[in-house]
């Protein structure tokens, strides 16, 4: 099964006669995580019903965003569409079906601020979310609205946070180029939904529901659409809503490839399994023994990675805090 011409995005588009917020929310990036596509659904009833009504701004959801990797069922058609997410550039036309979804998506991102991407993922755990760097004015990944990309997350429900991406990324390229520094277009495999909303001045939350196949999931990423929304003031809040628990915080600090098939994780690990420095966590096919370089914890294991891509990150508990605004100057 490929590319069918009558392959087409659905999009469900609310505006309010009164400006406010603009909200794109994204499912199905990678076909075989269902939760956000039920999700948005929901969330798209209810405003068709009038259960829920937007007060302000603009909301668009799109719960299939891989029409392709969803008719078969698995993560990416083509490829990953949550790589290389850029526009092609003008008078060139798209190499792959990842490439023209991307076409139509950037310019629908561009009428937008605030992107909530939903997710689920492989191995068992529980629902988190992942934001981007810090405020920070560098070449890889400039950014000056941390704070309100914070909030959407400490608003979102998971009992914890995970930052940092594309710095991660960046050093995993290099490590394979064996230290020489990634060049932009190996660095812009590394861009998805969220990176390219954050260059075009906006700011974008992934939320993983949970696993694949979780029950709950699907309710997550509905609950999150609705936080989300109360929280820009689109629609009304809830009375009985709880203040946000704080979320503990993690940061991404290594990606570690699987290189050879041979390659095994010493045990089945869930995303978010404590280690403690020194602790094997695979063992490569030459009987080398991999092991934590400290304590953290292990985030997206992935025992079926191919070779040559990411088997595994490890992350460490950050000092950052959601709740308050950056101190004048940045950090
Ligand atoms: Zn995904």
């Amino acid at each position: 099964m490929s590319e069918q011409p009558t392959d087409t995005l659905r999009i469900h588009g609310y505006a309010a006669l009164k400006p406010g917020p603009r909200l794109m929310v994204l499912g199905g990036v990678h076909g075989d995580e269902t939760c956000g596509s039920a999700g948005i659904e929901r969330a798209a009833a209810e405003l068709d019903a009038g259960f829920l009504q937007l007060r302000c701004g603009q909301l668009t959801m799109v719960p299939v965003a891989n029409p392709l990797a969803r008719r078969l069922g698995r993560r990416e058609g083509e490829r990953n569409l949550n790589r290389l997410f850029r526009p092609s550039p003008p008078g060139i036309e798209a190499a792959d079906y990842e490439g023209r979804i991307t076409d139509l998506l950037c310019p629908l991102l561009d009428r937008h601020e605030v992107l909530l991407d939903l997710h689920s993922f492989q191995s068992a755990g529980e629902a988190f979310a992942m934001i981007g760097p810090r405020d920070n004015a560098g070449t890889l990944e400039p950014f000056a609205r941390a704070f309100e990309e914070g909030q959407l997350a400490l608003h979102l429900g998971t009992s914890r946070v995970v930052e940092g991406w594309l710095d991660i990324y960046a050093a995993g390229l290099a490590q394979r180029a064996g230290g020489q520094p990634a060049d932009d277009a190996a660095l812009a495999f590394g861009w998805g939904t969220n990176e390219y909303m954050r260059s075009r001045g906006g700011y974008g939350v992934t939320l993983e529901c949970g696993q694949h196949q979780d029950p709950a999931a699907p309710e997550v990423a509905y609950r999150a659409i609705l936080s989300a929304l109360r929280l820009l003031g689109m629609v009304a809040p809830d009375p009985l809503a709880a203040p946000p628990v704080r979320p503990s915080l993690l940061r991404l600090v290594s990606v570690t490839d699987r290189l050879d098939e041979e390659d095994q994780f010493v045990r089945e690990w869930a995303t978010f399994d404590p280690m403690a420095k020194g602790e094997p966590i695979g063992v490569r096919a030459d009987g080398s023994v991999l092991e934590a370089v400290r304590d953290g914890f292990i985030v997206f294991p992935n025992s079926a990675a191919l070779p040559g891509t990411e088997w595994f990150y490890f992350a460490v508990a950050s000092d950052r805090d959601l709740s308050r605004p950056p101190l004048s100057g940045g950090a």
